[in-house]
């Protein structure tokens, strides 16, 4: 048994949209990196596993006996990592070695145990899928079909002879998406076995389904007064009035606002925001939107929905729902199909009846991923 296991997970996961790097999200009770480096821990088919990190999350490994992992800085480039991976093991003359993306953690052991058979006769073994969407390539503006049939779609682990891995990873440095790119372009024999079909590689935060889900309500009542702009989620309406306040008064911003805090257990908009001080006089409250949803950002939050309840007489929410649902879905980078703007009069009823207000209600669904 000498086998060496690598796990890639130095990359930053630039579609995950995340401040996190994806492998260290929570994913079935551990972060995602920790799913392989458990199973091949597990396996009992190796000698070490090489952990290939960004070296500031080497406090997610501490949990791991010292003897049976390596620790590895990553580099710029996938292939950097593995280079840097290679190398520090090439010392300890691994025969084989297994190289994987922490970013597939749904690999069986049995997998693991075939791959290292196959090794046995042959010095480089890939598990493949038949790919079931039907795939295209284009080559100077001509399209062509790719024959389903005759094309499959590789996956990790991927299994080496070490001696011919380095030589090869090492040689011109090139930037690969997997290792048999390089012995398919050197015509090295490849022995291919089938892979996984639940061994999807994790790309998109959607992916991940491990997430806690919160709700938070908000509301928000602001006087009208003659002579003053009027801001509804954040865009401009053409009014006679605006609504009075300390800020712009934006009673669909405001009530947003506290919904956020309400589903963050945050406290409310004027534990942040007082309305004593200066600092925040005349204010709009797109600028006081931008912390809250930067915090919501720093803390793994994202937001599923708003729903929203203007209750005015007048102006009438029908006519600018268009321009409010857009201006909310450009200051919250949300998409427009997760807003919804409700009009609700009052029956002539009090001050807002009289038109003489306008109050707001939101509510805001979130989730939370780590
Ligand atoms: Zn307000």
């Amino acid at each position: 048994m000498n086998n060496y296991f690598i796990v890639l997970g130095a990359g930053k996961g630039q579609r995950f949209s995340q401040k996190k790097p994806k492998q260290y999200f929570n994913y079935n009770g551990k972060t995602l990196i920790e799913h392989s480096i458990d199973k091949a821990l597990k396996s009992k088919l190796f000698k070490k596993i090489v952990i290939v990190i960004s070296k500031k999350y080497t406090k997610y490994f501490k949990k791991y006996k010292k003897n049976k992992i390596l620790i590895v800085n990553g580099g710029k480039e996938r292939v950097d990592s593995s280079i840097n991976a290679l190398r520090r093991i090439k010392n300890l003359k691994p025969k084989n070695v297994l190289i994987h993306d922490a970013a597939r953690p749904n690999f069986s052991i049995k997998l693991l145990k075939s791959l290292t058979y196959h090794l046995k006769k042959n010095k480089a073994v890939i598990p493949v899928i038949n790919s079931k969407d039907s795939v295209k390539y284009k080559i100077k503006n001509q399209i062509y079909n790719l024959e389903r049939d005759k094309s499959f779609l590789t996956q990790t682990p991927q299994a080496f002879r070490f001696k011919d891995l380095y030589k090869l990873t090492t040689k011109e440095k090139k930037n690969i998406t997997d290792e048999s790119t390089l012995f398919i372009e050197h015509n090295y024999k490849i022995k291919f076995i089938n892979g996984e079909n639940l061994n999807k590689k994790i790309t998109y935060l959607d992916d991940i389904n491990v997430s806690k889900t919160f709700f938070g309500v908000g509301f928000d009542i602001h006087k009208l007064i003659k002579g003053k702009k009027l801001y509804l989620g954040g865009a401009k309406i053409p009014f006679h009035s605006g609504l009075k306040g300390h800020s712009d008064g934006d009673v669909i911003l405001h009530a947003i606002i506290d919904s956020i805090l309400g589903a963050t257990q945050k406290k409310d908009i004027g534990t942040y925001f007082p309305s004593n001080k200066k600092k925040y006089k005349n204010i709009r409250s797109k600028r006081m939107l931008k912390p809250i949803l930067d915090n919501l950002k720093k803390n793994n939050f994202y937001i599923n929905n708003i729903d929203i309840n203007l209750i005015c007489e007048k102006p009438k929410v029908s006519r600018y729902r268009n321009n409010i649902i857009s201006s909310l879905s450009k200051l919250m980078k949300i998409n427009k199909n997760n807003i919804n703007l409700k009009g609700k009069t009052v029956e002539k009823l009090g001050l807002i009846g009289k038109e003489k207000a306008i109050a707001c209600e939101a509510i805001t669904s979130l989730t939370k991923y780590d």
